[in-house]
């Protein structure tokens, strides 16, 4: 199906590292990534432009927008973001999604990975005030760091990967702003845990591209959907927590209801609207 054809990889940052090996591999395809592509129209992580769809339309939007760019039938993108975790105290989430399109089969694959697993971490510093645990927290050197300093907002240096870098960057923010902020680097080819998370997202992809829907043959199955109400294990009334997850058909309206990933048939009273209100 995809041997010997390529696909357009509409990327920047260098994550075709992360994505073309086991593509090729499994496919026998080519993932070709295009020149000097630009994807800073679609917004970047740097908060210089806002990010106007769902992330999920987006990185479909993404490819389909390259592959008409550079006239290919099959394309691929990747959109990543970052932010404070929803659930957990302190811990931040990052959540990745990778796209795969192929126009003449109408086919469009999202896979997605929501994952605490991330140095995504940014602190304010003043004039002589050590960052030395900041570093060591966020695993600098081997992940980089941006420089900002926070009188107008500007990002003074990104990318940083070694301590004379940031100590002239750090002084250079000093010089306009009495407060300074460190950041971590997000972008992949700066972030190995990113790296390794669009690895394993490509490894999901693989399996979707390879999963045919048992009724009307499109492949690209299991598009993933959460169903129903964990009963409360005290009251066995519904709580929030789902209880199935749905696997379904890109195309038609087959569907495979399986039980949760954790295997939890009943919910902690602790989400129980009448046990804990
Ligand atoms: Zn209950
Ligand atoms: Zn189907």
């Amino acid at each position: 199906m995809l041997q010997g054809r390529e696909i357009l990889l509409a990327t920047m940052h260098r994550k075709e590292f992360a994505i073309k090996q086991a593509m090729e591999e499994t496919f026998g395809c080519k993932i070709v990534v295009p020149k000097n592509y630009d994807t800073d129209q679609f917004g970047t992580f740097c908060g210089e432009k806002e990010r106007f769809m769902s992330a999920k339309k987006m990185v479909v939007h993404k490819a389909k927008v390259a592959m008409e760019q550079f006239s290919y039938e099959l394309g691929m993108a990747t959109e990543g973001s970052f932010g404070p975790h929803p659930l957990m105290p302190f811990a931040a989430l990052h959540e990745e999604l990778l796209s795969f399109v192929d126009v003449s089969n109408q086919v469009e694959i999202v896979v997605i990975k929501r994952t605490n697993k991330t140095n995504y971490a940014m602190a304010e510093f003043s004039y002589k005030q050590s960052f030395d645990d900041f570093l060591s927290t966020y695993l600098f050197p081997s992940h980089a760091i941006i420089v900002r300093e926070m009188a107008t907002n500007q990002v003074i240096a990104k990318g940083i990967q070694t301590r004379t870098d940031l100590e002239m960057a750090v002084e250079k923010a000093f010089k306009i702003s009495k407060k300074i902020r460190l950041e971590t680097d997000m972008r992949a080819m700066f972030n190995p845990t990113r790296m390794q998370i669009i690895q394993d997202l490509t490894l999901d992809l693989i399996k979707r591209i390879q999963s045919i829907c048992a009724k009307c043959n499109t492949y690209g199955f299991g598009e993933m959907q959460v169903a129903g109400n964990l009963p409360c294990s005290s009251c066995h009334s519904d709580t929030q927590l789902f209880k199935n997850i749905i696997e379904k058909c890109i195309r038609c309206d087959y569907q495979v209801i399986k039980p949760r990933a954790d295997n939890l048939y009943q919910a902690d009273p602790s989400y129980c609207h009448y046990c804990n209100p």
